[in-house]
């Protein structure tokens, strides 16, 4: 997988003390993007899940994994991977897609790595960055449009659950 980067100790990405990895490859193109070095599906670094979790599990003080971007969902195979594994060790998983809910189980009916990544995943926080509704008293998203989303809750309903 690409990835742009990764943070060991964030506590700006979810909550507690988190892993997260910026996945390299966006399609979306929010205007105001704050990190558009990671647009580029071939920038970056390449890497692998297990690589990842390796380095996720070095630390025992992680409380959980954010997956950021870039596009996650775009690489969701790698990505689901490295998220079972979070859940398989206890941690809990947050990721951010430029992608409504709505979108993506529409994705998944194509893309079965899609549902996968959903599947691993405890929250999302869906949607694209819209620079009219930035605020920056939101916490764990950059604008309002933007959902925190309880994805196991979610999934059994069939429809978005925020939390
Ligand atoms: S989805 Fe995120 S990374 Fe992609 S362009 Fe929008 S704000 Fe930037």
């Amino acid at each position: 997988m690409r990835v742009s980067g990764t943070v060991q100790d964030s506590i700006v990405d979810g909550p507690g003390l988190r892993f997260t990895v910026f996945t390299q490859g966006c399609p979306h193109g929010c205007e105001g993007c704050h990190n558009p070095q990671t647009h580029d599906f071939n920038g970056g670094s390449e890497t692998t899940a297990a690589a990842l979790t390796a380095q996720m599990l070095g630390n025992p003080l992680t409380d959980g994994l954010t997956l950021s971007g870039g596009e996650p969902f775009a690489q969701a195979e790698a990505c689901a991977e490295l998220a079972e594994a979070a859940k398989a060790a206890g941690l809990n998983v947050w990721v951010y897609s430029g992608w409504t809910f709505e979108e993506l189980l529409e994705k998944a009916g194509a893309e079965p790595e899609v549902m996968r990544l959903l599947r691993a995943a405890d929250v999302l926080v869906d949607g694209r960055f819209e620079l009219s509704g930035r605020s920056l008293d939101l916490k764990w998203r950059g604008s309002r449009n933007q959902r925190i989303i309880d994805v196991p809750r979610s999934l059994s309903s069939g429809v978005a659950v925020e939390s």
